[in-house]
C-alpha cells in the first residue's frame, strides 16, 4: 500500500509512470484501482466523485483495511499520535427548532426539559477538572432562547478563567452573539451542517434552511473561531451521491473539526424506527461510519475528528463489528490475541442498506411521518458472508502494543484506529445527563459516575497503545497555534 508515511514523495515518483504523473498534474487522473483512488485522495490531488465513491465502497476486506490504515497514518502525521479527551457539558435540552430526527425537537412533549444555570455549568466544569485536566470543554445545548447572549458570555469567561479552551455548540444565533462570545474568549464552535443537500435539509430541518446554517459557519469563521462541522450518516432520504457531495463540500470548507455520526432513530420523533426494529443493522451502520470517518480524515487531514458518542451507542446493539476490529488489528498492527474462529467477517458492502440506501433523491422520498425503518427495508439484506483472511498486512506498525481485548467493547475505539483523534466523555451532572436525549441509549452509554466513565475512556485509549494529549488541543493549522507546539510534520506527504 503506497499511502501514508510509508511512501515518500521520491518513492511515489518512482512508482508513478510518466503518463500517470502528467495526468495527475493536469487534474485529469483516472483512478484505475482502489489503491489508486485512495492514494489520489490521501495526497490531496484533484478529486472526482468517482474516486470518493470508489473509496467509500471497498470490494474486499483488504481494500477496506487499507482505507482504515491510510487514515490512521494520516491522523498520526497531521494531528499527532495522542488522543484529545474533551469534556462535554450538555447544559440545556430546550430547542426552538423541530428537526425530524432529534429527540430535543420542540414538538417532543415526552422529553423532560432542563436548563442548567450559569453557576451549575461552571461548577460542572470545575468538578470535572478534579477528575482530569481537560484542555477543552465543549458547551452544548439545543437552540435555547432561554439563554441570553450575556449569560453565555458569563459562562465562557468563567470557564476560561479555569484554564481550558471553550468550544460552543449552541446552534444558529445572530452574528452579534457569536461576536460577543468570541470576544469573551470562546475558541471554537461546532455547528454540523448535517447534509449539504438543501432539499433533504429542508425536509429534515423544516424550521431553518441550509443557507441560514452555512451563513452561520461563514460568520463564525470570519470571527476567528476554529469551526467544526459535519454530517449525520444514514439519515432517511440520504443517498450515496449526497454523502459524496457532503464530503466534497467538507474538503472545500476545510474546517478545523469534522464530525461524522450515525443516525440513531428516536422513538419520539417522526423518524422513529418501527417497533420491531429499535436498533436497526448496527454492524452495517458502524462500518459505514468508520469508512466515512476514515475518508474524511484523508480529505480534511488537519481536522480534529471525534469518535462520536452515537457510534458507541449503536455499538451496543451488535457484536459483529468486534470481529472486524480484531481482524483489522491483526492484519495491520500485528495483534495476535484472541480471534473468532473461523474469522467471520461481514462482506464489504453488506449491511449498507440503512446508510446509503438509494441511488437518487427521488428514490429516497423522505417526508414528514416517514419511519426510518421503511427506508431500510428497500435495501440489501443481511447475510453472513465469511472471509478467509490472508495475512498480507504489515505488522508492528502504528501501535507499539495493543492492550486487553476487554476494552474492545466500544466502536469508538475502532474509530480512533481509523482516523479519529478526539473523544468527548460526558461530564454533565448525572441528574441532567439522562435528559439530553438527542437519540436513545445515549444516557446509559456514559451512565456511570464521572470518574468511572473517565477511567473507561482512558483504559480504552491505553488499551489501543495510544496516549492522551495534554494541552488545549487547538487546530494544528499555523494560525491557531498560539499556545501549543505544532505536531511533527516530518514525513507528511501533503
Ligand atoms: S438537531 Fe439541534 S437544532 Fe435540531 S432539534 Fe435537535 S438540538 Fe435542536
Amino acid at each position: 500500500m503506497g499511502t501514508g508515511r510509508e511512501c515518500s514523495e521520491k518513492e511515489w515518483q518512482k512508482e508513478c509512470s510518466e503518463k500517470e504523473r502528467s495526468g495527475i498534474e493536469a487534474g485529469v487522473h483516472n483512478s484505475e484501482t482502489y489503491e489508486d483512488a485512495l492514494r489520489q485522495i490521501a495526497r490531496g490531488l484533484p478529486l472526482k466523485a468517482h474516486d470518493i465513491e470508489r473509496v467509500l465502497s471497498p470490494q474486499t476486506v483488504e481494500e477496506e483495511f487499507s482505507l482504515f490504515h491510510a487514515a490512521h497514518e494520516a491522523r498520526e502525521c497531521h494531528v499527532g499520535k495522542a488522543i484529545h479527551v474533551r469534556g462535554i457539558i450538555e447544559f440545556s435540552n430546550y430547542c426552538r427548532q423541530d428537526c425530524l430526527y432529534c429527540g430535543l425537537r420542540r414538538s417532543n412533549e415526552a422529553l423532560a426539559r432542563y436548563r442548567m444555570s450559569p453557576d451549575q455549568i461552571v461548577k460542572a466544569a470545575s468538578t470535572a477538572l478534579k477528575s482530569h485536566s481537560f484542555g477543552t470543554f465543549v458547551l452544548q445545548s439545543g437552540e435555547d432562547p432561554g439563554y441570553s447572549a450575556d449569560a453565555i458570555v458569563e459562562v465562557v469567561r468563567a470557564i476560561k478563567r479555569l484554564g481550558p479552551a471553550v468550544t460552543l455548540s449552541v446552534g444558529q444565533r445572530p452574528f452579534e452573539d457569536y461576536e460577543l462570545w468570541r470576544e469573551a474568549g470562546a475558541d471554537r464552535f461546532l455547528l454540523k451542517f448535517e447534509t449539504s443537500d438543501s432539499i433533504l435539509f429542508r425536509k429534515l430541518k423544516p424550521t431553518t434552511t441550509l443557507d441560514e446554517r452555512l451563513q452561520c459557519l461563514i460568520n463564525l469563521r470570519s470571527l476567528g473561531y476554529q469551526i467544526g462541522t459535519g454530517i449525520i450518516l444514514g439519515l432517511p432520504g440520504q443517498t450515496r451521491e449526497m454523502v459524496i457531495r457532503d464530503l466534497e463540500f467538507m474538503k472545500e470548507l476545510d474546517p478545523e473539526m469534522v464530525s461524522i455520526g450515525p443516525f440513531v432513530p428516536h422513538p419520539d420523533t417522526p423518524l422513529r424506527a418501527p417497533a420491531s426494529c429499535t436498533q436497526p443493522n448496527p454492524a452495517g451502520s458502524i462500518r459505514a461510519v468508520l469508512r466515512t470517518v476514515a475518508l474524511s480524515r484523508l480529505m480534511v487531514p488537519m481536522a480534529h475528528v471525534p469518535a462520536t458518542t452515537a457510534l458507541g451507542v449503536i455499538g451496543k446493539g451488535s457484536r459483529e463489528w468486534v470481529s472486524l476490529w480484531r481482524a483489522y488489528a491483526r492484519a495491520r498492527f500485528g495483534y495476535y490475541g484472541p480471534l473468532p474462529a473461523p474469522c467471520e467477517y461481514i462482506k464489504p458492502g453488506h449491511g449498507e442498506s440503512r446508510f446509503l440506501p438509494c441511488t437518487s433523491s427521488e428514490e429516497a422520498g423522505v417526508g414528514e411521518g416517514m419511519h426510518a425503518g421503511e427506508q431500510a427495508d428497500t435495501g440489501e439484506q443481511t447475510d453472513t458472508g465469511t472471509w478467509e483472511w490472508a495475512e498480507t498486512g504489515s505488522r508492528g506498525t502504528g501501535f507499539s502494543r495493543l492492550g486487553p481485548v476487554r476494552h474492545w467493547n466500544d466502536p469508538r475505539g475502532m474509530a480512533l484506529m481509523c482516523g479519529a483523534n478526539v473523544i468527548m466523555p460526558d461530564v454533565t451532572p448525572k441528574i441532567f445527563r439522562d435528559s439530553y436525549e438527542i437519540y436513545p441509549g445515549k444516557a446509559s452509554s456514559d451512565g456511570e459516575d464521572l470518574q468511572a466513565a473517565l477511567n473507561g475512556v482512558k483504559a480504552m485509549i491505553k488499551g489501543l497503545g495510544m496516549s492522551i494529549a495534554s494541552g488545549r488541543g487547538d487546530s494544528p493549522k499555523p494560525r491557531f497555534q498560539i499556545k501549543e507546539n505544532l505536531p511533527q510534520k516530518k514525513g507528511c506527504l501533503t
